[in-house]
């Protein structure tokens, strides 16, 4: 039985289409899941226009932000059913006696390799999930929203556990889409007061932004990072997917403040570091995450005071991928979301 997958197949600009495949055989300790919904991200964006810095297994089924339910379950799998309703992780393979794994962060085992570009990711109908990335999500919470874990996650890693945002911090975040927008909503559940940057065709996902409490700006936000005391924003999350915007946060933090990059991207970036010298500024990473994450963000999914609706721009069948990458390329949605068919 074959079903219709969104399958990127060879590293040149646009090369993703649709192809029928079988479904997945899975080991010991795997499960199947039939896939309800999967997110589309901007790394899957990426990988189709070919301006991604990571290395792909061509060709490999797109799609790592997923949610469905256990139709098969590996003879070494106990913890699991048929018929539970979870979300995975992204973390497909990874090395358990990795130094990093031994401490908890495998998002960082550097062999690790994740659903969507290092093995077979979710926009079909069945994908092979090993037991230990699964999470059990309420029955009250929809998949729509529920396949959306991941890219909240990234933002908690981001947010709350690389940044360590206070109460009462001023957060510039650069960037108004998905990550963006989620680590500035991730930014005032921790107490900031939060400034989402964009350009003048942002204007519709900065609407979007200032749903979550969030101040919309197009253009130059120094005016805004130095209104309270002239001196900058405490912290600033650069989300946008391009280096230069590095120079961007490094004139808006304020001294002893810190600047947390998620987005990134393959440019060199060609100016100086000195400010982060000279204002004495904490440059952060930040990648993935990992299992006590997935539960906090589920936990703020289900008692709502995380709601995801408002990124949701639409849902489509995976046989209208173009369609659905398409809106969310050009800004028109900030989060396009396919139904496996
Ligand atoms: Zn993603």
């Amino acid at each position: 039985m074959k079903s219709a997958a969104v399958v990127n197949y060879a590293p040149e600009k646009g090369s993703v289409e649709i192809r029928e495949i079988e479904r997945p055989e899975i080991g010991d300790e795997d499960v199947l899941l039939q896939v309800e919904n999967v997110g589309v991200c901007g790394s899957d964006l990426h990988q189709w226009t070919a301006d991604h810095s990571w290395p792909v297994n061509y060709p490999v089924v797109l799609g790592h932000e997923f949610g469905g339910v256990i139709t098969r379950v590996g003879s070494r799998v106990n913890k699991w059913k048929e018929g539970d309703r979870v979300v995975s992780e992204t973390a497909a393979i990874i090395d358990l006696n990795n130094p990093m794994s031994r401490i908890g962060l495998y998002n960082l085992d550097p062999t690790r390799k994740g659903f969507g570009y290092g093995v077979n990711g979710a926009m079909t109908k069945y994908v092979k999930v090993p037991a230990r990335c699964l999470h059990k999500i309420p029955d009250q919470l929809p998949f729509e929203q529920a396949c959306l874990t991941e890219p909240c996650c990234v933002a908690y890693s981001a947010v709350v556990e690389n940044t360590r945002i206070k109460p009462g911090d001023r957060v510039i975040v650069l960037g108004p889409g998905t990550i963006g927008i989620l680590s500035a909503a991730m930014a005032r559940l921790c107490g900031a007061e939060v400034a989402v940057v964009g350009l003048d065709a942002d204007t519709h996902r900065l609407n979007i932004a200032e749903q979550y409490g969030c101040i919309g700006v197009v253009g130059d936000p120094t005016p805004w990072a130095i209104e309270r005391d002239g001196l900058g924003a405490d912290v600033v999350i650069d989300a946008a997917g391009v280096s230069i915007t590095l120079g961007i946060a490094m004139k808006l933090v304020r001294p002893n403040g810190k600047i947390t990059k998620v987005g990134w991207g393959p440019q060199p970036l060609g100016i100086s570091l000195d400010p982060i010298v000279q204002k004495n500024v904490t440059l952060q990473g930040s990648f993935s995450h990992n299992w006590p994450m997935w539960e906090r963000v589920l936990a703020l999914l289900t008692n709502k005071q995380l709601d995801v609706r408002p990124i949701i721009g639409g849902v489509w069948p995976v046989t209208q991928w173009h369609t659905a990458f398409e809106k969310m390329h050009k800004g028109e949605v900030v989060k396009s979301v396919l139904k496996p068919e």
